[in-house]
């Protein structure tokens, strides 16, 4: 009827999920099959970012707008123009309502009313239907829900729900007796102190044990502010369980406003132990059951609970936040518990029982999977885990395309946890040891005997396979002795990484010194991060020449690179190539840069493509300049863990490609497939066309489907 009135052949009918996805729900005009199939995050497309903003589009030709994203599942390509409203009640986007026309034109003022009062109804529909709100008043609901998020920890896992439930807030708010409560109070903190300890020495992934994380949440236990603080608001009447929350609920707040991931991570460790705490006062309660293969749904989730749930045999995690850099990411790699974050919503949604699926490599979890998805994703694991023994076999393969193109995979590691996945993958050596993450996970900058520990035994564990150490890469507002930390607007673009080393020479000295020292006269490789400028570099390099000629034994060969993360360096490569014996392109922050996109916003994810005509300019850029002076480039950010983008990366001749443990024999299999010389012939045909798409992933993974590779 909208279609009809409005002299449209489409209408559609997009709603918000409450995994904040926007699912086609209704259609006259597209294809039917797409109904619950097509779904776009917000900000994406020309849906999506009516939703973002909130304000209509009225386009004569919605597939030049910039944010067109072709959904091939629709059929939609006859239609020239379109009119979308935002479908809005309470303050809330519930969805979103369009109609197209074949023909291009703008829709009339009073057409546009007209839907925006269809969409005003339709919203009072959306929320009686209860669809949205269900979650938030509690009806519990038997219906299938899927939920969004970034994968952590790759992998499918099918499993029962069990919640870590949030903040539940305490009985007793105040106390009689002070002095009791103190009393009650420490005896928990000691013997959370002791469960702390315990953990530590029974429950360790096996293996090397990973030290520097749960040191790292001992320091924060044993931290005397928090204690501190619980005790003074005790002492003010309050019950130990109310001061708990009440210092608990301050930190929430507090970390609600941090940016930087690590230190929201620091107080996530903080959360941890105040549910520890709260546990310890509940008093001595058998640990409920959890069923075998359980799936964790949690808001937040620290290291140390976290190695007590998979002590409990959980096999996934399902986080409303958390970073890939921080310490529970970190320690579910290292355990192998497929793993997404940002799923929000789902710890509302789920109920303790309810069937989960996990596909962590689609960052996706579906709660009360229908039979059909319950049984597609079980015959999925099964694959998976043939599949992993497929793999495994690859480890002792050479590296190399089906055209005989021959590749170096190396690793990214930032622990030594991570060392033994040399051997495991058969990786030819370490392209990224992120030394920041052990200082972090240690809280302190550690002193030079200490790193060169750490860096003596990453040298051993190659033995004598490569290894990139890159020096410290911190936020702006860590580590800084004295003085409280600088408030930064953008701490990403702020005094980070090279530059607090530049500025603070003293400190970045003592880390190329342990370097130095580590090597022990080896063959050494250090990069520098985050250098804007070919002077920040040289002035990097000489403070390590320097280092260099004061050890007594400097090392056989010592290689200096940058990384490229910054774009300014693109518009100096003559001076750069001449400067650096090695290049290594940092994707993660590049691209943040480059396309002025925060990396750790939602909305922004998967927005702009490393498989897009600017960046492969400047990566061709790149080479041009790099090659004929003969100095490697490698891709050490998380495109090259993904293999479609590192088919285009080394078809573009970047056959340097280091990655997260996790992903290295699938990258190398996928590899294995390809032909490059047809992967250049696909993406210049491509970049060839009219109107040359925003992203080249279409076209380049059709290619790849129609040629048996699976992608
Ligand atoms: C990058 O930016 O791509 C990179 C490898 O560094 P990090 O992810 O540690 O910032
Ligand atoms: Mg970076």
């Amino acid at each position: 009827m909208v279609a009809n009135e409005m002299s449209a052949e489409v209408s559609s009918v997009y709603v918000m999920n409450a995994g904040d996805l926007l699912e086609l729900a209704a259609t006259e005009g597209l294809r039917q099959e797409a109904i619950g199939q097509t779904r776009l995050r917000v900000g994406e497309g020309i849906v999506g970012l009516v939703a973002a903003t909130g304000h209509v589009l009225n386009l004569p030709d919605a597939q030049f707008h910039p944010g067109f994203a072709y959904r091939p599942e629709t059929d939609e390509e006859p239609y020239a123009s379109m009119l979308a409203v935002p479908v809005r009640r309470a303050g809330r986007t519930l969805g979103v309502l369009t109609v197209q026309s074949r023909a291009p034109r703008k829709f009339e003022a009073d057409e546009v009313e007209v839907l925006e009062t269809v969409a005003m109804l339709l919203a009072e529909m959306l929320a009686a239907g209860g669809a949205s709100d269900a979650a938030e008043e509690g009806v519990m609901s038997t219906a299938q829900r899927r939920f969004a998020g970034s994968m952590l920890v790759p992998g499918i896992a099918i499993g029962e729900a069990v919640l870590r439930g949030a903040w539940h807030a305490p009985h007793a708010t105040l106390a009689d007796d002070p002095e009791a409560e103190l009393a009650r109070f420490q005896a928990a903190a000691e013997s959370t102190q002791r469960s702390i300890d315990t953990l530590i020495s029974e429950r360790l992934p096996e293996g090397d044990a990973p030290r520097e994380i749960l040191e790292a949440y001992r320091l924060v236990a044993a931290d005397a502010g928090m204690s501190r603080r619980v005790m003074e608001a005790v002492r003010q009447g309050l019950s130990a369980e109310a001061a708990i929350h009440q210092v608990g609920g301050e930190l929430r707040d507090r970390m609600r406003r941090i940016v930087d991931p690590y230190l929201r991570e620091r107080l996530a460790d903080l959360e941890d132990l105040s549910n520890r705490l709260l546990a310890a006062l509940a008093g001595p309660k058998a640990d409920a059951a959890v069923p075998p293969g359980a799936i964790l749904i949690a808001r937040r989730l620290g290291p140390a609970e976290l190695l007590d749930w998979h002590a409990r045999g959980i096999s996934g995690i399902v986080v409303e936040e958390g970073s890939p850099g921080g310490h529970a990411a970190i320690l579910a790699r290292a355990l192998g518990l497929p793993t997404i974050s940002g799923a929000r919503g789902a710890l509302d949604t789920a109920n303790d029982g309810d069937a989960v699926v996990l596909d962590a490599d689609e960052g996706l979890v579906v709660i009360r999977p229908e039979h059909e998805v319950r049984t597609a994703y079980l015959a999925a694991v099964q694959l998976q885990t043939e599949r992993r023994a497929g793999l495994a076999m690859l480890r002792d393969k050479p590296s190399v395309t089906r055209d005989g193109v021959p590749l170096r995979l190396m690793l990214n590691v930032g622990l030594a946890l991570e060392l033994a996945q040399l051997d495991l993958t058969g990786a030819e050596g370490i392209g990224l040891f992120r030394t920041e993450i052990a200082m972090l996970a240690r809280g302190a900058v550690v002193d030079v005997p200490e790193q060169v520990e750490v860096y003596s035994r990453v040298l051993d564990a190659a033995a004598g396979r490569e290894v990139v150490f890159r020096t410290l890469d911190l936020g702006g507002d860590k580590l800084l002795p004295g003085g409280p930390p600088a408030e930064e607007e953008n701490p990403a673009m702020g005094w980070r990484s090279l530059r607090i080393g530049l500025d603070r020479p003293a400190l970045l000295r003592r880390q190329l010194r342990a370097l130095l020292l580590a090597a022990d006269g080896r063959e050494l490789s250090v990069m520098f991060p985050m250098v804007a400028t070919v002077a920040e570099f040289r002035a990097a390099k000489s403070l390590l020449l320097a280092e260099a000629r004061r050890v007594t034994r400097p090392p056989e060969r010592l290689h200096v690179g940058t990384m490229l993360e910054v774009p300014a360096l693109m518009y100096d490569l003559p001076a750069l190539v001449c400067a650096v014996d090695f290049i290594s392109i940092g994707t993660n922050d590049l691209m943040q840069f480059l396309f002025a996109a925060d990396r750790g916003t939602p909305a922004l994810a998967g927005r702009y493509d490393v498989i897009s005509p600017p960046v492969l300019k400047l990566l061709e850029t790149l080479l041009s300049h790099a090659s004929p002076a003969g100095v490697p480039v490698a891709v050490c950010g998380e495109a090259a863990s993904r293999p479609v983008e590192a088919m285009v990366l080394a078809a573009l001749g970047i056959t340097t490609l280091s990655m997260p443990a996790s992903s290295l024999l699938s990258v190398k299999g996928f590899l294995a497939t390809v032909e490059l010389a047809a992967v250049r012939a696909v993406l210049a045909q491509a970049r060839a066309a009219a109107n040359v798409a925003a992203s080249l992933r279409e076209p380049v993974t059709m290619w790849a489907r129609e040629h048996g590779l699976s992608v």
